[in-house]
């Protein structure tokens, strides 16, 4: 069973509950004993704020160990304490997943595309059925629901949400999707662009702020990329941050693209972009998918267009990298899978960056196989649910007698 971790985190350790909460959640403390070394408090002002967590149900005490001559109980965020779920809409897919709070995926499975409407209205209706009866399967009930995260493969400005002229779907330009979930629950969602909830299941787990610094990179149909900084989303001022997909490339555009730069990446050097251009020069060929197999298979033609989007990506890369000096360039989608692409790209962006900038890169590709950005979603709305200002909040409701 796949287990997420929270996103490594700048929160100092003020010894809060929802402070405590996070240390364990973030493997850093197993114990009380821990949690009182880490944050320096005395053992009984941490055994008041580990009882605080008992009592809201998001921590338990399990099994015993030895430690210093005692038998010391590990502490462990409680599974059962509630669920979280994920949408991730794209061009052709939709994935639901859905977790515990203590981060264990308990469904993460491919939907059909024709759940999407060009009324959003319907769509979510339909979305919101599927989550039901996923967690049916899973055996929670929905009133334990306590977050949920939906990912759009457009520009979603933040924070309100708004979903800006999305390519996928017009109809939905300037929609707030957490408006029409509101209809169904009163659980926060949070709406973000999907490569951003790529970057997010991407970014290390750990605590290791020092490599949390990924550039997530979806290159399918489409290119979007996402941003992690010290282990926190860049989403710039208003949502765009990431939108390299629209930068001027050298070669000549093959589809048209909303935006209105001339020959932009996507519309050189994308999936359907490359597709595009060997229909026009007379082949057959069904989608991205069989783009990437033709490659694989060695036919000439393919390879050639695949190693040119690869370069023409690559140097738009390399300005990006230079520019953010990442960690990790972690690379996912359909075309990632195309190996003249990926070494191509491959050898612009080594060619063409600066020394100390390649020096530790990674530029790799996806861990996670499927549902990239669902499993991302899992992760914003874990973070969200339990982030510690949230949990000191539940904390002091429930001391006041207040409605969880
Ligand atoms: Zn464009």
């Amino acid at each position: 069973m796949t287990t997420l971790s929270p996103l490594p985190s700048t929160t100092p350790a003020l010894g809060t509950p929802g402070n405590l909460l996070q240390l364990v959640r973030s493997g850093h403390a197993r114990s009380r004993s821990d949690l009182a070394r880490i944050t320096g408090l005395a053992p009984s002002t941490v055994g008041l704020r580990v009882n605080d967590l008992l009592r809201l149900g998001v921590l338990t005490e399990t099994g015993t160990g030895a430690h210093g001559g005692r038998k010391a109980r590990h502490l462990k965020v409680d599974g059962r304490s509630g669920i979280v779920a994920a949408v991730d809409i794209g061009a052709s897919h939709v994935r639901v997943a859905i977790a515990d709070l203590a981060g264990n995926v308990l469904s993460d499975e491919q939907r059909s595309s024709e759940l999407i409407d060009a009324d959003p209205g319907i769509t979510v209706d339909r979305l919101w059925s599927e989550i039901e009866a996923m967690a049916a399967t899973v055996g929670r009930e929905m009133s334990s629901l306590r977050g949920l995260a939906v990912g759009i493969p457009a520009p979603v400005s933040q924070p309100d949400g708004r979903i800006v002229s999305p390519a996928f779907m017009p109809s939905w330009n300037q929609v707030r999707l957490a408006d029409w979930f509101a209809l169904h629950t009163s659980v926060p969602v949070h709406v973000e662009n999907d490569a951003n909830l790529y970057a997010i299941a991407e970014c290390p787990a750990g605590g290791d702020l020092h490599e949390a610094h990924v550039l997530a990179v979806k290159l399918g149909t489409r290119i979007g990329s996402g941003i992690i900084s010290a282990g926190v989303v860049h989403r710039g001022f208003n949502g765009a941050a990431g939108e390299i997909s629209h930068t001027r490339a050298s070669g000549e555009a093959s589809i048209p693209c909303s935006c209105s730069v001339p020959n932009c990446l996507e519309s050189v050097a994308s999936g359907g972009a490359l597709v595009a251009r060997l229909r026009q020069s007379g082949r057959t060929i069904a989608d991205t998918a069989e783009l990437v197999q033709l490659g694989a298979d060695g036919d000439p033609q393919v390879v050639e267009v695949l190693r040119e989007a690869g370069r023409e990506i690559g140097a738009a890369l390399s300005a990006f990298v230079n520019f953010f000096n990442p960690h990790d360039v972690v690379l996912g989608g359909t075309m990632s899978n195309s190996g003249p692409l990926v070494a191509a790209l491959r050898a612009e962006l080594f060619r063409t960056c600066l020394p100390l900038v390649t020096e530790d890169l990674d530029v790799r590709s996806a861990r996670i196989d499927t549902g990239l950005a669902s499993m991302g979603g899992l992760r914003l709305a874990l973070d969200s649910v339990l982030h510690p200002h949230r949990v000191d909040q539940l904390v002091g409701e429930s001391e006041t007698g207040g409605a969880r």
